[in-house]
């Protein structure tokens, strides 16, 4: 028995990559046009951090001539939840973030590299697992929850690093036959990637933001695709951006540290590496220190709050570039009836650790923002706040409109 024989076992029904590689060609765009994706999962409400990366998609990619894809991230179906979908795309409409290609709606996508949510994607991850398979850089794994505690108890016990890898990896050198007796006899099991990488290896990376940074090589078998069929984050990420063309991978930087699990995968699947940009964390003031918006403590950490409170979405697009790029504020000094659409923005002059919101200096924004609106604007806006928010300021501002507008004009 041979990879290939293995490979096909497992996987008999599934198309060469040929397939997938002719399906989705190299995108023709111009000279220097970005491909980027804002790429959330439907695990909860929209977070300003979230909306952070979106922005700064669609800015780079409208600004370069590119493409800006929606891609819905759902293959952890444990943490999924009722209307995530419904929700994230109400909540980048609310912004008037438009992205060129991906999801539009519950079942419904534009574009010519879809599916774009990755639970319709199972066919094509399967395709590239077969494919590494086929060429012995991935094997299957049976091993259980126990196994795996045991395998942890020996290593404290050894003082070694915890994880699947060398020779801690054990289904790494189970004989082929045997392992396709296992599957025969309905056993379960994962697919992992067969990592090339050593303990004493370094990688030199050069991050858009971050710069230069170096990390310890990868070496573990990680987990490529699960037991229920569907590929992890990691492994689905190197398919998704290489077939999908993404230029620049913009994501939150608590990613950064599995830059070397990808580089081993883009190295695996012979594909080219994508630009990756890690934007820092948004940074509240406490106590005199600095920490994380948090989901769970700060009302500010979701996007539908800004609503809420009447704060423009353009105030709040406006601030966040601002905090992208802080030469943005004196452009929209020298600029002030110009379009945010035309302000130049520059990945690498964002700063690389944590970036501080701040609700005051937002409200400041907001407050030059709704000057510059003529008395008609203004009532437009606040009448459509007050009939979700305020029904006695709705009844006020339809009783006497023009008084309205005198109050509002000032
Ligand atoms: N689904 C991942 C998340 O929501 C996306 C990370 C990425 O952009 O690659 O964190």
């Amino acid at each position: 028995m041979d990879y290939k024989e293995l490979a096909d076992y497992i996987f008999p029904d599934i198309k060469d990559i040929s397939y997938y590689e002719a399906l989705y060609p190299k995108r023709n765009l111009p000279e220097g046009a970005a491909v980027t994706r804002f790429a959330p999962s439907p695990t909860g409400f929209l977070h300003i951090g979230g909306l952070f990366s979106a922005l700064i998609d669609e800015k780079l990619a409208k600004q370069t001539n590119g493409v800006f894809i929606l891609r819905i991230e759902d293959t952890d179906k444990k943490r999924e939840v009722e209307n995530g979908v419904q929700g994230i795309l109400d909540s980048l409409k609310a912004f008037d973030i438009v992205p060129d290609e991906g999801v539009t709606g519950e079942d419904t996508e534009k574009g010519d590299y879809g599916p774009y949510t990755q639970s319709k994607r199972g066919e094509i991850y399967k395709a590239y697992v077969k494919h590494l398979l086929v060429q012995g850089k991935a094997y299957p794994c049976f091993c259980t929850q126990e196994e795996l505690d045991e395998i942890r108890k020996n290593q404290e016990l050894a003082k070694d690093r915890p994880g699947y890898y060398g020779k801690w990896a054990k289904c790494r050198r189970m004989p082929l036959d045997m392992a396709k007796e296992r599957i025969e006899k309905g056993e379960k099991f994962i697919i992992r990637l067969k990592s090339k990488g050593t303990p004493d290896g370094k990688i030199k990376h050069h991050d858009v933001i971050k710069g230069k940074v170096e990390f310890p090589e990868n070496d573990q078998d990680i987990v490529i695709l699960k037991s229920d069929g569907l590929p992890t984050y990691h492994f689905a990420h190197a398919v998704d951006d290489h077939l999908m063309g993404t230029t620049h991978v913009i994501r939150g930087d608590e990613w950064l540290s599995s830059v070397p699990v990808h580089i081993e995968l883009f190295q695996a699947l012979e594909q080219r590496l994508p630009k990756y940009a890690h934007i820092p964390t948004l940074l509240k003031e406490e106590n005199g220190g600095k920490r994380k918006i948090s989901k769970r403590k700060d009302p500010e950490a979701a996007v539908s709050y800004y609503h809420e409170q009447g704060i423009p979405a353009q105030a709040v697009k406006e601030y966040l570039l601002n905090i992208a790029n802080s030469n943005f504020e004196g452009w929209r000094r020298a600029n002030p009836d110009k379009s945010m659409d035309e302000f130049e923005f520059h990945l690498n002059k964002m700063g690389v650790s944590g970036a501080l919101f701040d609700l005051v200096k937002l409200l400041d924004v907001s407050k030059n923002i709704i000057a510059r609106y003529t008395a008609e604007q203004i009532y437009d806006y606040v009448l459509e706040w007050a009939k979700r928010y305020n029904p006695n300021l709705q009844a006020r501002l339809e009783q006497d409109k023009p008084y309205a507008l005198r109050v509002l004009g000032i």
